[in-house]
């Protein structure tokens, strides 16, 4: 079984990291979607809160998966037994850092190849940090994001201590 894990912070996920899973779930048997828990790093959406939109986005596809994990991504990926990291090209600022963590993570786990998927022309400007800038300004990230999101004010009331 061909298993890809998809690792990031997916703070928040969005529709370039949705269109990056649904091409990638037509190469693989299973895609996992990891998201990095990283105690030095706080997040803007909690994790909770974010792992449930993304079983939403994701509930009709048997084949994508969610989990968050902590500690080495290249060792979480030997845990659920995925022989590929599944990442996304958006511009050469990608590309420079994914070529080193691609090596790195074969360092650590022979055998383990990253995949990248080249983003989608619509997509290319779309980014966890300019999506989370807009919706704090109260401005609507429906068109970035593949699930609904509650308006800023009504996040914060619910999520106080942002
Ligand atoms: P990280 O914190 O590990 O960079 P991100 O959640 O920002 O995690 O991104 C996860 C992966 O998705 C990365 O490979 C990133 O390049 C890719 N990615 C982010 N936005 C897009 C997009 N709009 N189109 C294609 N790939 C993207």
């Amino acid at each position: 079984m061909r298993i890809a894990l998809f690792p990031g912070s997916f703070d928040p996920f969005t529709k370039g990291h949705e269109d990056i899973v649904l091409r990638a779930s037509k190469i693989f048997d299973e895609v996992v979607i990891g998201i990095g828990k990283n105690s030095q790093k706080k997040r803007f959406f909690p994790l909770d809160f974010m792992v449930e939109k993304i079983e939403h986005t994701f509930a009709e596809n048997p084949k994508v998966k969610i989990h968050t994990f902590q500690g080495l991504t290249a060792a979480f990926a030997q845990e659920i037994k995925a022989k590929f990291l599944l990442r996304g090209l958006r511009n050469t600022t990608d590309y420079e850092y994914e070529n080193s963590i691609a090596q790195v993570n074969r360092n650590i786990f022979d055998g383990l190849e990253t995949v990248l998927l080249i983003t989608s022309p619509e997509y290319a400007y779309i980014s966890s940090t300019i999506v989370r800038d807009i919706y704090r300004y109260g401005q609507t990230v429906d068109k970035y994001v593949p699930y609904l999101l509650p308006s800023f004010q009504e996040f914060q009331e619910k999520y106080a201590e942002l």
